[in-house]
């Protein structure tokens, strides 16, 4: 019988070439944890534990997709997200700590306005964290979310149900925009993390990332990066409200151009801020 100690020898030796040291030690907990149902300070207490065989076998299969360099998220088949858990697969990219913030943003933007909260449409949305994470805190809010990809749709509607939200789901792709309702109603609030990573980005990207994740959730043409802000800005100032807000997840190369645009579409109030890491992140606007 191995021990929790021989395991975590495992996730050394077969997961330093692809992880940092403390990656794969809160890779090893978090293996585990799930697996063996036992608390991280049992097993940091505890080294000696005994690992059963068919859990030791649990193990070895998910170490094998880990040092292929699979995220841990699609290996479990779900993640933590605003203190909710959200079901993710390939078709979804996996939401980021980054992503938390604009949420957090977006939050306490509405609780500090004057305003009624209204409708709300997320752009992109994936897994359905943004829109499920929103209505899951501003209940009265009325919540739609488009996305071009009918599979990322069916992982979100799942996380609605898992959170027990009710959004509005709608199948669309926002560069050409054919959905009647989507066209008809206006918005108090439009949000949206669509992709922004561009070739050259994608060369400093770790390959579990450009490897795993959907690339239509991710890249950009090189030789238009802000296409989707430039079609989401266009389709705000139609579909806001008088003082509706506009918010974006951003490249952190693109801050400038991405307020300049907004200006030139004659939004108001544009606030840029960084993220955790200091880096330009989101944008918040008033129509
Ligand atoms: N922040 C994500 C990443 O770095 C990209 C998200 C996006 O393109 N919208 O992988």
């Amino acid at each position: 019988m191995k021990t929790v100690k021989q395991v975590s020898a495992d996730f050394s030796e077969q997961l330093s070439t692809i992880y940092e040291a403390n990656e794969v030690n809160s890779l090893c907990m978090i293996v585990l944890e799930n697996v063996v149902n036992i608390s991280s300070a049992k097993i940091k207490a505890f080294p000696e534990t005994g690992i059963s065989t068919p859990d030791s076998e649990r193990i070895t299969n998910i170490l094998t997709r880990l040092a292929t360099g699979e995220p841990i998220q699609y290996i479990l088949g779900y993640t933590e997200f605003y203190g909710l858990t959200f079901n993710v697969n390939p078709s979804v990219l996996i939401p980021r700590p980054e992503t938390e913030e604009l949420v957090d943003w977006i939050l306490s933007s509405v609780r500090s306005s004057e305003l009624a909260v209204g409708k709300f449409l997320d752009i992109g949305t994936g897994s359905g964290c943004i829109p499920i994470s929103l209505k899951k805190n501003l209940p009265e809010a009325e919540v739609s979310a488009i996305d071009i990809s009918p599979e990322a749709l069916q992982t979100a509607k799942e996380n609605a149900e898992l959170n027990k939200v009710n959004i509005n789901f709608i199948e669309n792709d926002i560069l050409n925009p054919t959905n009647h309702s989507l066209l008809t109603t206006h918005y108090s609030l439009i949000v949206s993390n669509p992709p922004y990573v561009t070739l050259e980005d994608k060369k400093l990207m770790h390959t579990n990332v450009t490897d795993f994740e959907p690339h239509t959730a991710l890249f950009v043409p090189e030789d238009d990066p802000l296409i989707f802000y430039k079609a989401i800005a266009d389709f705000a100032s139609t579909h806001l409200e008088k003082d509706g807000l506009l918010f974006f997840e951003i490249n952190e190369s693109y801050g400038k151009q991405i307020v300049n645009l907004l200006n030139s579409r004659l939004f108001i109030n544009i606030e840029l801020r960084k993220d955790m890491s200091g880096k330009d992140r989101m944008i918040r606007a008033t129509k």
